[in-house]
């Protein structure tokens, strides 16, 4: 569960200040996958980021599966952390890494055995469905491939909660649908809580079952997909 209280968020730039998030209230519920629409500039990657404290809020708080994260120590925000899986628009791969170099990066700093590592890396990408590219370079994939890259390294921790910044807004058609099929069965077999920011209305008609709306910083609607798409 992730529960958003009072957030707001003033960015501060050479004495110019930008509200970015404006008293977001707004609860994930466990399970769920949800989406955040918007166009540019609303708010949306900043309400994300205050997930895993990658932006702290300037007031309110974020509650994860019942966690004040930035009330924590430095070392249980790393654990914390860890259960919070991240995708984003172009990928954030490192193109001097393999495949199998990319996902077991996250393992690496954490206390896991090499034969342990090796069997989670081996599975996630084989789960992805690319368990024939482990030795491939990023530049060697297709936008769709690399994502589910993305994916596999975002889950070889096991998450509880993934965050998806634009995860197909570089993606064609096909491949978007093919990416957002994926992330269905994520949630459905492994129970992960899935929010998605996104501009395109199609995302969240095909995976989403809540919305909440953004403008200017603020959420205006919180609506139930299927209420949303149904005429009353
Ligand atoms: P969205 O993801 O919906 O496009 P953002 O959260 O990226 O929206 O941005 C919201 C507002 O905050 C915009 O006006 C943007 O210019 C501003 N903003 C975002 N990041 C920063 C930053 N690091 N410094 C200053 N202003 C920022
Ligand atoms: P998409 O339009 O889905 O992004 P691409 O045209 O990029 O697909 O890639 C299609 C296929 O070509 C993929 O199976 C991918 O593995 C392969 N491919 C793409 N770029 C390269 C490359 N630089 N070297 C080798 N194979 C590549």
């Amino acid at each position: 569960m992730i529960k958003f209280q009072n957030v707001s968020k003033v960015y501060e730039n050479k004495g110019q200040k930008t509200e970015a998030l404006k008293e977001i209230n707004v609860t994930v519920d466990k399970g769920d996958i949800f989406g955040v629409i918007g166009f540019s500039g609303a708010g949306k990657s900043t309400l994300l980021r205050t997930v895993n404290l990658l932006e702290n809020p300037s007031t309110g708080e974020v509650l994860v599966d019942g966690k004040h994260l930035a009330s924590l120590s430095k070392h249980q925000l790393r654990q914390e952390q860890k259960k919070i899986g991240m995708i984003f628009q172009h990928f954030h791969l490192l193109h001097s890494k393999t495949v199998y170099e990319n996902v077991a990066l996250p393992l690496g700093l954490s206390r896991v055995s090499k034969k342990e590592v090796d069997k989670r890396v081996r599975e996630t990408l084989d789960f992805v469905g690319l368990s024939d590219k482990l030795q491939s370079y990023p530049d060697q994939l297709s936008g769709g491939q690399k994502q589910r890259v993305g994916i596999a390294r975002a889950l070889v921790t096991n998450p509880s909660i993934l965050l998806c910044d634009e995860a197909t807004s570089a993606l064609d058609p096909q491949t978007t649908i093919s990416i957002l099929n994926l992330l269905k069965q994520i949630n459905e077999e492994y129970k992960i809580t899935i929010l998605i920011i996104t501009h395109e209305m199609e995302v969240i008609k095909e995976i989403c079952n809540r919305v909440a709306v953004m403008e200017n910083g603020r959420i205006i609607e919180t609506e139930t997909v299927f209420n949303l798409f149904t005429d009353p």
